[in-house]
């Protein structure tokens, strides 16, 4: 059988415990066909040599806010403490409609497919204006990118005790009813899939018991996955045995969302007892180690919640708390973290590598990418870096994926379809969506033209 595509002359991560030191990858019909080691290549309709370089399956973002790129590094905010943050950015987020969420949807886009990421969710909490969504789903579709929408909600603005402003919170039968309307129109089950979408209030102190518990009924119903922010910071355990008389992860025991539906991001300060206790009942954690320590608010322990058995996927989170989105990034972080805090011999660049890949498959409940074997995804990325920072790099490629560099994708290939070539991205529409995208992130940050 003849192949769409065949990436050879490579070194293949093509998953945890399988490598091929000089491989070809052949793909037909956006999956992967067939791997094999160079002495017996298939014909091909077109061939991308990658030059004896690293190919890797494309890496998963199990957590993001993409319209957060139209506020990025804000002066007035850049040194306040994650609510102080958000309090200050909420009213700037306020103005956003479908337009500007599609422009940031798209750049975000672009920005991880440059970083190696070929599947992306994101958590899209802030709604001053209907079909937010939708317009995501525009820009991800336009581009050909497997995107995971999460439909994010609050319902709590700073008249009941919540952070936001009024203007990006709704009510619950809105956010039910749009919940329902967004995976009847977009939600996609099969092995292939380009659209999915999961339901995610932002996070326990931000909508009422009601959504927690119908969104885990919701997802009962529809077969979905759940997501929201969970043990982010200390303020939230107060908040929490304030409002409710127990921990956060007791409340999130209690609505329903301990199952092996739901994924968290952050989960940086439960008790020990609580992290054998979600990890039992197959809870995923998206670790985000760049925001955590941009913010300053503590990290995850990776190797730790792995090894009492809950997987661990990586996330850039959102673009206004990392300001940048490169999951080669959040990789290379999450192993330094990893080494600074348990010592040279808890966790290796495959460790990581494995988080990036088929951590973030489990996150995303999605067998069929995070890795290249026969009839996964055609999901896969070609590492470039510079001669100058590969020089002397000769016995192992997956650890100076990690050790040396930058290192940002050469090819990026979603879905069989080359989106990134020769380092450049193959998008025809981006620098007018980057014009549009300045003009936008002006007025929505009160600047000059
Ligand atoms: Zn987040």
């Amino acid at each position: 059988m003849t192949a769409d595509l065949l990436v050879h002359n490579a070194y293949i991560y093509v998953d945890r415990d399988w490598e091929i030191p000089s491989g070809w990858i052949a793909i037909k019909d956006g999956c992967v066909l067939a791997v094999g080691d160079s002495s017996n290549e298939p014909e091909a309709k077109r061939r991308i040599s990658a030059n004896g370089r690293l190919v890797t399956p494309g890496l998963i973002n199990c957590h993001h806010h993409m319209y957060q790129n139209l506020t990025r590094s804000f002066g007035p905010v850049t040194n306040g403490t994650l609510f102080e943050w958000l309090t200050g950015l909420y009213p700037l987020w306020a103005k956003l409609d479908a337009d500007t969420v599609y422009l940031s949807t798209y750049v975000a886009i672009a920005e991880l497919l440059l970083g190696g990421c070929t599947t992306s969710m994101d958590h899209m909490y802030v709604h001053p204006k209907p079909f937010l969504i939708d317009a995501q789903f525009k820009a991800a579709n336009e581009i050909g990118y497997r995107f995971y929408a999460t439909r994010g909600s609050m319902t709590r603005s700073v008249e009941d005790g919540g952070l936001p402003p009024a203007s990006v919170v709704q009510s619950e039968d809105v956010i039910l009813e749009d919940s329902v309307r967004l995976v009847e129109k977009f939600h996609d089950a099969a092995p292939g899939a380009m659209n999915r979408v999961a339901l995610a209030p932002c996070s326990l102190f931000s909508v009422t018991e009601r959504i927690m518990m119908e969104s885990a009924r919701l997802a009962e119903k529809h077969d979905l996955r759940l997501h929201t922010h969970l043990a982010e910071d200390p303020e939230e355990d107060v908040y929490c045995q304030e409002v409710y008389g127990c921990t956060p992860v007791e409340y999130f025991e209690r609505v329903g969302w301990a199952t092996p539906r739901s994924w968290v991001a952050h989960f940086i300060y439960p008790k020990p007892e609580e992290i054998s206790r979600l990890a039992h009942a197959g809870v995923c954690t998206a670790q985000c180690p760049c925001s955590n320590m941009m913010i300053g608010g503590g990290s995850a322990d990776l190797m730790g919640l792995r090894a009492q058995g809950m997987p661990v996927g990586l996330g850039c989170d959102g673009s206004a708390s990392t300001d940048s989105a490169s999951l080669w990034l959040e990789a290379r972080t999450a192993l330094l973290l990893g080494r600074y805090k348990n010592g040279p011999h808890s966790m290796s660049a495959r460790d990581a590598l494995d988080a990036a890949t088929r951590g973030g498959a489990a996150c995303l409940g999605w067998e069929e990418i995070g890795h290249l074997r026969p009839g996964a995804c055609a999901d896969l990325v070609i590492w470039q870096m510079s001669e100058v920072s590969l020089a002397g790099a000769l016995s192992d490629p997956v650890e100076a994926l990690l050790r040396c560099g930058p290192a940002t994708a050469g090819t990026t290939i979603v879905n069989g379809v080359p989106l990134v070539e020769n380092g450049l991205p193959n998008l025809p529409n981006l620098n007018d969506v980057l014009k549009e995208h300045m003009k936008q992130a002006r007025r929505i940050q009160r600047l000059n033209p």
